[in-house]
């Protein structure tokens, strides 16, 4: 009858396992709009999907009245995808407001202000989800801080880096220092003091 994929919550991933598994073609990748589509009239609900979710995000009626009960609970569900990041990761994901190109660095960093600038390895998930959430390190630095977000697969020899993902400190143009290497939360006070070594020194 019909699949529901509630939005709030997923990925909305090309690899998502429903589409993967869905015998008709009712769930698939819309490369042009980059985004899972549905297609109810190819839908026989077969539940290979629901099964393949991992957050329970997709969710299959038999009936008009199960449609109208689970739509019912998609549109009142308060979640959003950044609880789902927190909840399932630990972490947020990263706003593409803060990602930057890698041949931007150099003018973004030219600021009078303290610059942030995190370059990390997209292919490695870790990178991404293990890293300190910025904002539990800005707050301790002055307001006017700024801080983005540079993709990489190969660590920058221009900054000597050794290890990403690498949290470059610039000001004024000028590369205070960097730390590299994995942080979760536990590890939080040693990142802020190294940090506090690069801005003060
Ligand atoms: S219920 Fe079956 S046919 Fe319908 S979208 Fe899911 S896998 Fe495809």
């Amino acid at each position: 009858m019909a699949v529901l994929v509630n939005f709030k919550i997923c990925d909305n991933a090309k690899e998502c396992g429903g589409i993967a598994v869905c015998p008709t073609g009712a769930l698939s990748w819309n490369e042009e709009k980059a985004t899972i589509q549905i297609d109810n009239d190819k839908c026989i609900s077969c539940g290979m999907c629901e099964k393949e979710c991992p957050i329970g995000a997709i969710a299959v009626a038999k009936t008009q009245e199960e449609y109208a009960k689970i739509k019912k609970e998609i549109d009142e569900d308060p979640r959003t995808t950044k609880d789902l990041f927190v909840d399932r990761y630990g972490a947020v994901a990263i706003s593409d407001f803060f990602k930057i190109e890698l041949k931007e660095i150099k003018d973004k960093s030219e600021k009078d202000c303290l610059t942030l600038i995190e370059v990390y390895n997209p292919d490695v998930a870790e990178c991404l989800l293990k890293s300190i959430p910025i904002k539990e390190l800005t707050k301790t630095l002055p307001k006017d801080t700024l801080f983005y977000k540079a993709e990489s697969d190969k660590v920058l020899e221009e900054f000597n880096i050794k290890e990403l993902p690498s949290l470059l400190v610039f000001k004024k143009g000028k590369l205070l220092g960097h730390i590299d290497g994995y942080y979760t939360t536990d590890g939080k006070e040693t990142m802020l003091s190294k940090l506090n070594v690069i801005i003060n020194k």
